[in-house]
């Protein structure tokens, strides 16, 4: 039988899937998904994920049945697979999206990019985000991320099934793969459905509390659009969902707080792609400094006490350690949350962004490495070309859980802690304590840290390298690879003087 194979990888979809109606365009398709081990035992990979893709496929199954096809599922790896079936039947050519994922599955594609070639099988990959492969600057970045987002969807195609295989492998389970046991009981669940649902309520209602609702723990939870897991498992496609938010965005009667709350998720989208378009300019990024000048900072100095405090959520910070609280129970929390928890991690624990970031790669559902990575360092202030942002925990306390909801909610020894002690329960004198019946060290962990001179020790340390000129001088090169064209992005600062930078890096908001 003359036959294509369509590999779905993190796209689980048959709503504007370029590969797959590509493939069925030209005859019958075999539509495959391999779980693959060696993906899975990767320090980034969690039970929560390989579970929503569990759900996601199957959505996926019940769609493609409905066009005709079916979908196949394997366990093992993917050139193995692929072989299995080559030898079994052999198909005319490979059809998928590329992907821009850790090094693992970089390594995983360079393998089947081999046994492609010494099989004469051609491969054809499609774009599914507006990131570009062999960039080498970002010039005319935005005109074709605009590009991508602008073309025709691609229509769910009638699809002709290649019976080639008869029966899939079991579903391996989570301990066989040896994911750690925890998995978030109110996390988002998977498959298309899920997507769309919450795709409307934000179009339709959410989006606008947007502007203004993002930034509190309180608030973000309805007021983002929550939909970074359908696009990181590409339940809903990229393309698809700024479509639908311009259409939305067009209508006359839309009021105008709506309007501006979807521009600024609009932006945000932009950044998805920007984002993952660093790692796949420079795969290096997972591992190693975007600046390797940086290289030696922190790397000597890890303290594992500090790591396990962090994970523990026992840092002694209530506004952190109720985020962990709420990131082991719902697999997310928002950004500024996230990058409230990296900066505490990176200058008054003195962590280095690499553990930190396979720890946080697991608690986030939505684990995107392109995005993941550029945003560890760049909270980490490694990039070398970011403004340091430095996030106390008390002030963002201050600012965004000003009555303690919240840390009350995720840390219930804080519903006994007085008001007056809210944002900084460790200076309760003894007899306080005692009368709220609150032990600090016990109910609530003390810090591990002064935290204004441990902050300003690392940043002493931070900024010693940052206005070193060596070091600046190849600032210019890291912005030309990676900068964006838009400053707001990501909040780039200019190639400056030394010393302006450094006044600018005094930022400890
Ligand atoms: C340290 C750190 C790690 C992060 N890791 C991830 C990750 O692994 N996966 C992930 O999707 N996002 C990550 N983010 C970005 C951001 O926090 C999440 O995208 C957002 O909280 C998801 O919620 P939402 O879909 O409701 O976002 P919304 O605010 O509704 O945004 C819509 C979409 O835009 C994209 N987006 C939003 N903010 C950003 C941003 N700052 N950079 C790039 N894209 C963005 C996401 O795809 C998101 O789904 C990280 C941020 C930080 C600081």
């Amino acid at each position: 039988m003359t036959y294509r194979v369509v590999w779905f990888k993190r796209d689980l979809r048959v709503h504007d899937h370029a590969p797959l109606a590509e493939a069925a365009r030209l005859g019958p398709v075999l539509c495959l998904y391999a779980l693959e081990p060696v993906l899975w035992q990767q320090p980034d990979a969690a039970r929560q994920h390989l579970a929503f893709v569990q759900e996601s496929l199957r959505d996926l199954q019940v769609e493609l049945k409905c066009l005709g096809g079916r979908l196949h599922f394997a366990v093992g790896d993917a050139v193995d697979v692929l072989d299995r079936l080559h030898r079994q039947s052999p198909f005319l050519g490979l059809f998928s999206h590329e992907e821009s994922g850790n090094a693992a599955s970089y390594e995983r594609d360079r393998r089947v990019k081999l046994w492609c070639e010494a099989n004469a099988v051609p491969w054809r990959e499609y774009r599914q985000f507006g990131v570009v492969r062999g960039l080498r600057e970002r010039k005319h970045w935005v005109r074709q991320w605009e590009q991508l987002v602008q073309s025709e969807l691609m229509p769910s195609p009638a699809l002709q099934a290649a019976e080639v295989l008869r029966s899939n492998d079991p579903w391996p389970s989570a301990d066989s793969l040896g994911l750690e046991v925890h998995e978030p009981d109110r996390r988002q669940r998977g498959g298309r459905a899920n997507g769309l649902e919450m795709l409307q309520s934000f179009l339709t209602d959410r989006s606008a509390t947007y502007l203004g609702g993002i930034s509190s723990p309180l608030s973000a939870s309805h007021a983002c659009s929550r939909l970074s897991p359908y696009l990181t498992w590409g339940c809903l496609s990229l393309r698809e969902v700024v479509q639908a938010a311009r259409l939305r965005m067009g209508d006359p009667a839309l009021p105008t707080r709506q309007r501006l709350g979807l521009e600024g998720f609009m932006s945000r989208l932009h950044w998805h792609c920007h984002f993952i378009q660093k790692l796949e300019t420079e795969p290096a990024i997972e591992h190693h400094n975007m600046h390797r000048g940086y290289d030696g900072l922190r790397e000597s100095d890890h303290n594992e006490v500090h790591l396990q405090a962090l994970k523990d959520g026992r840092t002694g910070w209530p506004l952190v350690d109720a985020c962990v609280a709420m990131l082991r129970e719902t697999g997310w929390i928002n950004f500024r949350m996230r990058a409230m928890l990296v900066s505490v991690a990176a200058y008054p624990l003195w962590l280095h962004w690499r553990p930190v970031g396979e720890w946080l790669a697991r608690q986030f559902l939505d684990y995107e490495p392109g995005i993941h990575w550029s945003q560890m360092q760049m909270q980490s202030g490694t990039t070398g070309i970011n403004t340091t942002r430095v996030y106390n925990p008390i002030k963002q306390a201050r600012d965004h859980d000003p009555d303690g909801h919240f840390v009350r909610h995720w840390l219930p020894a804080m519903q006994k802690v007085p008001d007056a002690w809210l944002f900084e329960p460790w200076r309760m004198p003894p007899e306080v304590q005692t009368r709220c019946g609150v032990v600090v060290g016990e109910d609530i962990a003390m810090p591990l840290v002064d935290l204004e001179q441990a902050t300003r020790e690392a940043k002493q340390r931070v900024y010693a390298l940052r206005t070193d000129p060596a070091i600046a001088a190849v600032q210019a090169d890291i912005v030309r690879r990676h900068g964006s064209r838009n400053r707001s992005a990501e909040n780039l600062s200019r190639p400056r003087s030394p010393e302006v930078q450094a006044q600018a890096s005094l930022d400890f908001s």
